[in-house]
């Protein structure tokens, strides 16, 4: 599966230090090219093909802190298995396929990968990968490891099936970063992208903040979001019960909605305070942010080769797929 940065050469075990024999999972260890003997560490059980989370750091941070959050199993939601299926539009079974997930962030959908029975394989350059590691270990038909969407550890044209959801605008260079996903697609192999798409009005409040908010970097920007989030929440409910101009009034607290009841999310306040501090840090702490244009995401499919491309506005921006010919 893996093949090495360097030279392509196969990457054998080296060393183990320690292993999970029950779960048949080397914990700390050591990947060596049969070529040209580079090593490539296994810490914590996963392999590390770069030396650290480079420009991904904020969502290292972010999904170790909330990393069960949006994870359907854990919620008994089925929030990311909608994004999951409207998105790439796959059947339920893919037994005997293999699927590559490129930035897995906490594993909200390996895990549902995972479930259509499916072999994948999945990476993320943050830390973030250890939180999808927790989430969804044990599993003998994931391989997930930490790398950049720019050197991709894998032989060529292997997979089926190709997703990359909620990460492009996050990469220095978007376009270059979807580029480098399909070398790995198979002849008749699916690739599935989501990315924001550039909106023609005014910008979006959040790039207007991020300048204030930068030099304090991801801890600070979440400990402000901790300190101010739950109590605004409380005004906002407490106005929202005052009779006649109470909830006018609380539709200026800029917190979002006091109940997703309605988008059939039954949260409690205190998840639901949760699933606000993630989202403004999310939004508010990411190095790149890089929304791109209908027509962009159209060229990158079609000087790539891709046919049957479909583009469509969704959940995330702009959702685009097509195939490799045959
Ligand atoms: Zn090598």
């Amino acid at each position: 599966m893996f093949a090495c940065l360097k030279c392509g050469g196969v990457l054998r075990v080296a060393s183990v230090e320690s292993e999970d024999a029950r779960a048949g999972e080397i914990i700390e260890g050591t990947l060596e090219c049969e070529g040209c003997r580079n090593a490539t560490p296994i810490v914590r059980g996963i392999a590390r093909f770069v030396p650290s989370e480079s420009y991904a750091s904020s969502f290292g941070f972010q999904w170790n802190r909330f990393d069960r959050l949006q994870l359907d199993r854990h919620m008994k939601s089925d929030l990311s298995r909608d994004r999951f299926d409207r998105t790439t539009g796959w059947s339920e079974r893919m037994e005997g396929q293999r699927i590559l997930e490129a930035g897995c962030g906490m594993g909200r959908f390996t895990d549902l990968a995972l479930e259509t029975g499916a072999e994948v394989v999945s990476f993320d350059l943050s830390l973030a990968v250890e939180a999808a590691w927790r989430n969804n270990r044990g599993s003998p038909r994931l391989t997930l490891f930490q790398a950049s969407i720019y050197g991709i550890p894998l032989r060529q044209k292997c997979f089926d099936k190709i997703f990359c959801m909620g990460v492009l605008q996050h990469c220095p260079d978007v376009r270059g970063a979807f580029r480098g996903l399909l070398p790995f697609l198979r002849p008749g192999g699916e690739i599935v992208i989501d990315v924001y798409e550039k909106s023609h009005g005014l910008p979006p409040l959040k790039y207007m903040a991020r300048p204030f908010l930068r030099p304090l970097g991801t801890e600070g920007i979440y400990r402000l979001l901790r300190w101010t989030i739950p109590p605004a929440f409380e005004v906002k409910k407490a106005l929202h019960k005052i009779p006649a101009l109470g909830p006018k009034v609380a539709a200026l607290v800029p917190i979002g909605a006091l109940s997703h009841a309605d988008k059939g999310l039954y949260y409690s306040d205190d998840e639901l305070k949760e699933v606000k501090i993630l989202s403004a840090l999310d939004m508010l702490s990411p190095v790149y942010d890089q929304p791109q244009t209908m027509e962009d995401v159209q060229h990158w499919f079609e000087d790539a080769g891709l046919v049957e491309v479909e583009l469509k506005r969704g959940y995330n921006g702009i959702n685009a797929k097509g195939k490799r010919p045959n």
